[in-house]
């Protein structure tokens, strides 16, 4: 499968609010390929999601997917505060989202169309989502927590021409480097090494 190529922030696609699927396009052979194509892609990137914008697409299709050899190149201490867990491959067609709670967690986001960097984004820690599979089944209110909960906050607000950059802790925003080299160092001490003092 080759993989399709992911538009860079300044592509106005990534800017657009993508159109709902309708479901006879749904359980099309066409559609179908895209979908796969857009799970290779994730995959090589590699990413744990991809919303179609980010391929040029201005659909409101997303797929996410977090595999064990991913998480296991982190600090177990990362692991346990990002509350990161193997999921997917999910495909979520026309998802809908909203919070279970009010608290939000702040972590490093990095986005395959904004290469090279990342930041600290504040994200609900719970929510629910309710989409159609690409089987064309629909699913209610489903709840994730934790990291999918964010990777799916992430993909969905591609939905809605919105960036994390939109969202980020501004004074934390470095290079992907810089992040790497932050993996073990609590999140407290980053935003205190950034000059902020009160937050979270
Ligand atoms: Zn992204």
């Amino acid at each position: 499968m080759t993989s399709l190529e992911i538009v860079q922030a300044g592509d106005p696609v990534l800017r657009a609010v993508a159109v709902p699927v309708v479901d006879e396009e749904i359980v099309s052979a066409e559609f179908h390929d895209f979908v796969e194509a857009m799970i290779a892609t994730m995959r090589a990137a590699p990413g744990v999601g991809l919303a179609a914008p980010q391929v040029g697409v201005s659909k409101r299709v997303l797929v996410a997917e977090d595999r064990d050899s991913a998480i296991a190149a982190l600090p177990a201490s990362r692991i346990a505060d990002m509350e990161r867990v193997p999921f997917g491959p999910l495909v979520m067609i026309n998802p809908e989202m909203r919070p279970a709670s009010e608290e939000r967690r702040v972590f490093f986001e990095g986005c395959l169309s904004v290469a090279g960097f990342a930041a600290l984004v504040a994200r609900y820690r719970e929510i629910e989502v309710r989409w159609t599979d690409e089987t064309g089944v629909h699913h209610g209110w489903t709840r994730f927590s934790g990291w999918p909960a964010r990777i799916l906050q992430h993909e969905i607000d591609h939905l809605d021409g919105v960036l994390y950059t939109d969202r980020m802790i501004a004074r934390s925003f470095m290079t992907a480097e810089a992040m790497r080299a932050r993996a073990a160092m609590p999140v407290a001490d980053i935003l205190r090494e950034a000059g902020i003092t009160e937050r979270t």
